[in-house]
């Protein structure tokens, strides 16, 4: 039955657009508007009584591919594509919070999410953060005018775990959203409205592309939330390129796979790591010892792609690690197969406040790793020369 089949099959089978000429690949519709039959057609075309595509701000067949197949590997009715990741948080929010709203986000999330969230306040809306894992910190932020709870899990770039299924609960009983950046487990690792979130979000950039070429983002969730989205961008205009969408296609007919495999890869390096003498500590959602591993089971179906961990020592330590390696591309992208190190406290986090990074965990000493589908001995090898490096 068509309707039982499995998600690695859907990313590659559902939404395929096909011309006239019965091509076999994906084709890519690179056209910024479509023509009328007619003048009435047109007519019934812009005011929706006829199904079709009239410019490409507001629909296009290869965006329209990609939404699908979006869709169908989240668990969501819909989905609205956007230019990048940074579009579709901004795209979430402005939908659905006005001035007067309240908006209650997690400490743990991306350093731009931060600032875009950090802009609120201008139009109006307030914003408290609470601690990722604290759920009784989350229940006793709750306003009146709480319209919407949002998560990012897990956390970058400690892998701390955020309850779908319980905040979800606490956001339904106050008539606010939840919403879920779950860009760190792509859709082959996490469905968050299976487990109760009403938007799952995702910078397609990562390990949906899985190839670093171009930038994208989605919006998931029921048709009437999706509506509004779509409402939102149609006016202001964050709409992914159809050509950003035709690569996002093919990055997602391979997700699963890589997923699964650099899942693989990571789980073998974060054991490895925990046993490795310059290693002071691992930070690893796939790892029986990480507190929260019982909740990571019940969510997620691998620990995910990212590693990090502290070295012995300070940032003189982990900046010679990092200078050392030389299979592992020094980049704070992540998700891709080529694997990636990076020093959250001085790149990704380092407008943070001092204070701020220290109490969320980022250290001087901490190593950030997106682990890719080199062949794990070689990034072992890699790790271990670059670690030797710091043994007096
Ligand atoms: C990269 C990233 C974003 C932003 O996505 P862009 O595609 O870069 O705009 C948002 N959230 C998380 C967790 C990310 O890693």
């Amino acid at each position: 039955m068509r309707n039982q089949l499995h998600p690695e099959t859907l990313a590659i089978r559902v939404g395929k657009k096909t011309s006239d000429y019965g091509e076999h690949a994906q084709a890519l519709f690179l056209s910024s508007s479509f023509t009328f039959d007619s003048a009435e057609d047109a007519r019934a075309l812009f005011l929706g009584e006829k199904d079709g595509f009239t410019y490409t701000r507001t629909g296009n067949p290869t965006v329209a591919a990609f939404a699908e197949r979006m869709a169908k590997l989240e668990k969501a009715d819909a989905c609205i594509p956007t230019a990048s990741g940074m579009a579709a948080i901004q795209a979430a929010f402005l939908s659905f919070l006005h001035q007067g709203d309240h908006l209650l986000v997690s400490q743990s999330l991306f350093g731009s999410t931060i600032g875009l969230i950090n802009t609120l306040p201008e139009l109006g809306i307030d914003i408290t953060f609470v601690p990722q894992t604290d759920l009784l910190a989350w229940q006793n932020a709750i306003q009146k005018n709480t319209k919407m709870l949002f998560i990012e899990t897990p956390s970058n770039p400690l892998g701390e775990v955020a309850d779908i299924r319980q905040l979800a609960n606490l956001a339904h009983q106050h008539d606010a959203l939840l919403a879920v950046d779950n860009c760190f487990c792509s859709p082959a690792l996490q469905q968050p409205i299976a487990l109760g979130a009403d938007l799952s979000i995702q910078s397609a950039t990562k390990a949906i592309d899985g190839h670093g070429r171009v930038m994208g983002g989605a919006v998931c969730g029921s048709n009437a939330l999706i509506d509004c989205v779509f409402k939102h961008v149609r006016t202001y205009g964050q709409i992914i390129s159809p050509f950003n969408a035709w690569i996002l296609l093919s990055g997602l007919e391979t997700l699963f796979i890589r997923m699964e495999k650099q899942s693989a890869n990571a789980l073998a390096l974060a054991q490895w790591l925990s046993t490795h003498n310059s290693v002071k500590a691992v930070h690893y959602p796939g790892l029986p010892e990480h507190p929260q591993y019982a909740l990571i089971q019940s969510q997620q179906s691998t620990g995910g792609i990212v590693v990090s961990f502290a070295v012995h020592g300070g940032q003189q330590q982990a900046w010679q690690v990092i200078n050392n390696v030389n299979l592992f591309s020094k980049t704070a992208n992540l998700g891709d197969v080529k694997s990636t190190i990076t020093h959250p406290f001085t790149t990704t986090h380092a407008r943070m406040e001092v204070a701020d990074k220290k109490a969320a965990g980022i250290h001087e000493n901490l190593i950030r790793l997106s682990v890719g589908l080199e062949y794990i001995d070689d990034l072992k090898n890699d790790l271990q020369i670059a670690l030797q490096s710091i043994i007096k």
